[in-house]
C-alpha cells in the first residue's frame, strides 16, 4: 500500500442500487474520472453522473504518485511545434500553471488538509553534463542556480547547480482525491466502488450483465486499458522514510518544502511529505510483454533498492533512519507520449498522461468538459485536443524497444557521469520516442 494511503481515513461511497439512466457516465474513479465530473457540474450543476469504479476511488496511480502537482508536459515544446503554433504552445503552459493554482484554490476552498504547499521545484546537477542540460533547457518560468544558491535551498551530496521553477506544489494525493470525491458526493454525483465497468466495441457500459444507458459514457480509466495498442502500462516506483527529525532537514534544506529531482535520464522525483518524511519515486522497472498489468512490478526489488541508495548517495545522513515504505504503481505511455483528450459526441475517453497527470488529469478533464457542454474556451485548441497517437509496435518489436530504451536510459546517465557532455544516446532515443 502507498504510504499516502496509510494517512488517510479511507471512507467507501456506496450510494445504493445502479440506476439505468444517467446523462454521464463516468469509467475509472481516479483524477480523470472525478475531475470530469467537478468541471461538468461546474458548467451543468443538473447533470445526472454516476462514477464507477472497479475498486475503491484513488486505488490506481492517483493515490500512489509522487504528489508533484507540476506544470510538466510530456512533450518538449521542440515536438510540439510540429503541430501547434508558438501561441498555442505558450497556451498550453499557461494553463498548466494556472491549474496548479486552481487546484490549490479548490483545496483552499473546501479546507482540504493534503498538505498542499507551492514552494517550487529543483532539478539539480551533480555534475558537469548535467548542468549543461539544464542550462540548454532554461526558459522564462526557470532559473539556474549557483553552487552555492543550490546548497542554500537543497544540500545534495556533490550538487553543482540547479534549475528552479516556481510552479510546482506537493501535496498527499491520496487525501486529495478522497476529498475530491466528497465534495462530489456532496454536489450529487453517484460514486459506485467496487463496480467494474466493461465499456463494448459501440461504447455501451455494461455492469454485471448488465446494460446501462447515458447520454454521454466517458472512459478515465489510464493504464487499466487491456489488449490495446494505443497505450503501455509503465511502472513507477517509490519509497519513503520514516518522519525525520528537524535536524536531518537542518543538514539538507528544502525549507521551503521544494518537490526536487536530480537531472538525470532516468526520472526520479522526491518530496518532502507534509509529515516530515522524504518520498523518493522513480523509473527503471522492465515493461512485460504484451503490456501486461503486472502486480509484481510494482514491488520490484532491484529498483526499491536502487531508489534506497540513491536516496542515500543524495543525502547521507539517510543512512541512519528507516525506509518504511515501498509501493509503485503504473503510468500510461502513448507512443508519441502525448496525452489525449477525445469526445464524439457521445464518447469521451481522456489520459496518457505519463508520470505527469496530477496537474494534467485537472487540466484534460476541464477541456474536456468544455467540448462535451460546446463551450468554446482558450483551451479547446490544446495539443492533446482530439489527439490520437500513433499505435505501439506489435510483440516482440514493443518489448525489445521498450525494454532497449529503459537500458539505454540508464546507459546515457553513465555515459554522461563519464564523458562529462550532454549523452548523444539520450538525445537518439528521444527522437525515437517522439518526445
Ligand atoms: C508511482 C507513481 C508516481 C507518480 N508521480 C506523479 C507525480 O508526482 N506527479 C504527477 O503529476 N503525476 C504522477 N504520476 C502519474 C499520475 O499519478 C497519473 O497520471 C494520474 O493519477 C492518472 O489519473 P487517472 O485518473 O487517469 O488514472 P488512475 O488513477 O489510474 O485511475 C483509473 C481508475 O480506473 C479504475 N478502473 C480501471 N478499469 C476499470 C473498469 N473496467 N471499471 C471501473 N473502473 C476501472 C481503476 O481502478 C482506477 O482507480 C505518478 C504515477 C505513479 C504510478
Amino acid at each position: 500500500m502507498s504510504l499516502w494511503w496509510t494517512l488517510v481515513d479511507r471512507p467507501t461511497f456506496s450510494p445504493g442500487s445502479l440506476d439505468q439512466q444517467w446523462d454521464v457516465l463516468i469509467v475509472g474513479g481516479g483524477f480523470s474520472g472525478l475531475w470530469s465530473a467537478h468541471h461538468l457540474l461546474n458548467a451543468d450543476p443538473s447533470l445526472k453522473i454516476a462514477i464507477l469504479e472497479a475498486s475503491h476511488v484513488g486505488s490506481g496511480a492517483s493515490g500512489r504518485n509522487g504528489g508533484w502537482v507540476s506544470a510538466l508536459y510530456p512533450r518538449s515544446d521542440e515536438t510540439l511545434a510540429t503541430h501547434s503554433s508558438p501561441s498555442e504552445i505558450a497556451q498550453l503552459h499557461e494553463c498548466l500553471r494556472n491549474s496548479i493554482d486552481a487546484i490549490g484554490d479548490f483545496v483552499k476552498k473546501e479546507k482540504i488538509d493534503c498538505g498542499f504547499s507551492k514552494g517550487g521545484s529543483l532539478l539539480i546537477a551533480r555534475h558537469k553534463a548535467q548542468l549543461a542540460r539544464l542550462v540548454s533547457e532554461i526558459d522564462a518560468q526557470t532559473h539556474l542556480l549557483s553552487a552555492e544558491e543550490t546548497k542554500d535551498r537543497i544540500n545534495m551530496h556533490g550538487a553543482i547547480g540547479a534549475t528552479y521553477t516556481p510552479h510546482c506544489a506537493r501535496i498527499n494525493p491520496a487525501q486529495l482525491v478522497v476529498a475530491l470525491a466528497q465534495s462530489l458526493e456532496q454536489r450529487g454525483v453517484a460514486i459506485f466502488e467496487n463496480t467494474k465497468a466493461q465499456i463494448h466495441a459501440d461504447k455501451s457500459v455494461e455492469v454485471g450483465g448488465e446494460k446501462l444507458h447515458a447520454t454521454i459514457v466517458i472512459r478515465a480509466i489510464e493504464a487499466y486499458r487491456e489488449r490495446t495498442r494505443e497505450l503501455i502500462p509503465i511502472y513507477s516506483l517509490m519509497i519513503a522514510t520514516e518522519p525525520l527529525p528537524q535536524e536531518v532537514f537542518d543538514e539538507i534544506g528544502i525549507a521551503g518544502r521544494e518537490t526536487f529531482a536530480e537531472a538525470n535520464h532516468v526520472v526520479s522525483y522526491a518530496q518532502r511529505t507534509p509529515d516530515n518524511r522524504l518520498a523518493i519515486g522513480g523509473r527503471g522497472a522492465p515493461y512485460t510483454w504484451g503490456s501486461k498489468r503486472n502486480s509484481a512490478s510494482e514491488r520490484h526489488k532491484k529498483i526499491h533498492a536502487q531508489l534506497r541508495a540513491m536516496s542515500t548517495s543524495w543525502f547521507p545522513i539517510l543512512k541512519k533512519y528507516e525506509f518504511t515504505h515501498a509501493w509503485g504503481g503504473a503510468v500510461a505511455i502513448t507512443r508519441d507520449s502525448s496525452p489525449y483528450a477525445r469526445f464524439n459526441g457521445s464518447y469521451a475517453e481522456l489520459g496518457g498522461y505519463i508520470g505527469d497527470g496530477v496537474t494534467l488529469s485537472f487540466l484534460v478533464a476541464q477541456t474536456l468538459a468544455d467540448l462535451i457542454t460546446n463551450s468554446e474556451s482558450e483551451r479547446t485548441r490544446l495539443p492533446f485536443v482530439q489527439w490520437q497517437s500513433p499505435q505501439w509496435e506489435i510483440e516482440p518489436l514493443r518489448w525489445l524497444g521498450v525494454n532497449s530504451a529503459i537500458v539505454l536510459s540508464n546507459l546515457a546517465d553513465r555515459e554522461e557521469r563519464m564523458s562529462s557532455r550532454p549523452s548523444l544516446l539520450a538525445k537518439g532515443l528521444g527522437r525515437i520516442m517522439g518526445t
